[in-house]
């Protein structure tokens, strides 16, 4: 079977080229902070910082040491809240092992108005009620819808798996599938029979983070499928899915790299938008 190859780059392009009139009218401000020196965290805020130049964003990098305590964090966050010129941050995940146990606490500091990477339980609540009130969505499920949509795939009346239920991720992608009216399935680590799951699935999604797991005999003829999953398999990215024999018989299917990632960013940065024009209008 031939299949369509779920390119991110051109999504994100066109999300990017579609945010710049409002960038230049609205002028907003992404700050990114990042405590310690996580080497795939710089990988990401990189690609962050360079899709805010890209569209025109103004942008600040806020790098805090390692040894960043608890109480210096908290007291930068509340700075970010109180400035008025921020639109927008994120504090970038993970944090150093002794603020790793706080994350909870850190998302919670974030104003939800601010919180563009949409972790907060403010907006992730707001998405359960509709897709109107979608206002500031997790980054990375928002990036799935956009694909969904800028390939033409349907969503409405499909039968969507998610493998995976991360709050960041995996849970938030579920409800804006079934805001879009999909019939959704979740499975995690304890569910039984997961390939007679996913075999059943018209959309598929994969956020665990485990190379190659979901396997050719575990996807239903035609379906389409949304690797999210990023490992490293001797040096290089690799994704849930294994793609060379799985695209054989999926109708399409994400690289990795190359698929969801772009799209994460992109969604960011369209966050941050959002974000300023609600503020303006508040
Ligand atoms: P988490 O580790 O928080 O969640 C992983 C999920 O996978 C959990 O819900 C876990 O279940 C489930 N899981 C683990 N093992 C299995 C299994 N054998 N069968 C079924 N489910 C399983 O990760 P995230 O949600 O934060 O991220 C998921 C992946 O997506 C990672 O690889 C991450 O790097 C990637 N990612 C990619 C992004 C991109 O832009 N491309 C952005 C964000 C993340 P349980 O809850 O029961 O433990």
């Amino acid at each position: 079977m031939s299949f369509t190859l779920l390119a991110g780059r051109p999504v994100a392009d066109a999300l990017l080229e579609s945010l710049k009139a409002d960038v230049k009218k609205l002028d907003p401000k992404l700050v990114v902070v990042q405590v310690g020196d996580d080497p795939a965290s710089a990988s990401y805020i990189n690609q962050k910082l360079k899709s805010c130049s890209a569209v025109g964003m103004r942008h600040q990098h806020m790098h805090l040491s390692d040894s960043t305590t608890l109480p210096e964090l908290m007291k930068t966050i509340d700075d970010l809240n109180k400035d008025a010129d921020v639109t927008g941050f994120i504090v970038q995940l993970p944090l150093p092992k002794q603020l790793q146990p706080h994350v909870p606490d850190v998302i919670k500091a974030i104003d939800p108005k601010k919180d563009i990477d949409g972790f907060g339980a403010y907006n992730i609540g707001k998405m359960f009620l509709s897709v109107e009130f979608e206002h500031l969505p997790p980054a990375t499920p928002s990036g799935v819808i956009e694909m969904l949509k800028f390939y033409n795939i349907a969503i409405e009346g499909k039968h969507a798996v998610v493998v995976g239920r991360s709050n960041i991720v995996g849970k938030p992608l579920a409800v804006m599938l079934l805001n879009r009216g999909a019939t959704v399935t979740v499975c995690h680590s304890k569910t039984k029979n997961l390939a007679e799951i996913t075999r059943q699935a018209d959309i598929l999604c994969a956020a665990v983070g485990s190379a190659k797991m979901i396997t050719k005999d575990m996807v239903k003829p035609g379906a389409v499928i949304i690797d999210i999953g990023v490992s490293r398999v001797d040096g290089k990215l690799c994704g849930d899915i294994d793609f060379d024999a799985v695209s054989t018989v999926a109708s399409a299917i994400t690289p990795v790299p190359g698929g969801v990632g772009p799209l994460t960013v992109a969604s960011l940065i369209r966050n941050c938008v959002t974000a300023k024009k609600r503020q303006l209008a508040a």
